[in-house]
């Protein structure tokens, strides 16, 4: 059902004490499942994840928050994902945004030392 499931990669470290922000378009939306129905638990994020500028960044497009302090909202994980445990899967932040790239030098490498 997810738009994403197949070419998003979720980072799953351990996380830490963040809480994981979002912006205004993917507010109230689960990590995990794309849901917005109850809004359950507090997402947490690693501390890489936190780090420097990825903190001023919506966990889930990457859209920025804007500069202000404390703009962005809390994301939050559904009940169906909390009764699943899935919050306790590690840090749900979208990773792979923009690695299409790096997938296509990828394949040219890996094409070029099968011809040798
Ligand atoms: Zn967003
Ligand atoms: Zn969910
Ligand atoms: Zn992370």
């Amino acid at each position: 059902m997810s738009r994403h499931q197949y070419d998003l990669v979720q980072c799953m470290k351990q996380p830490g004490t963040r809480v994981g922000k979002v912006c205004q378009q993917c507010d109230g939306r689960c990590p995990i499942c794309d849901s917005y129905v109850k809004p359950t638990a507090k997402v947490r994020i690693c501390d890489g994840c936190s780090f420097g500028h990825l903190g001023d960044k919506c966990i889930l497009c990457g859209n920025g928050l804007g500069r202000e302090e404390g703009s962005g909202s809390a994301a939050y994980y559904c009940l169906e994902c909390v009764r699943q445990e899935k919050h306790r899967e590690g840090c749900p932040r979208i990773v792979n945004i923009g690695s299409s790239k790096a997938d296509m030098m990828f394949k040219k490498v890996s094409t070029n030392s099968l011809q040798r």
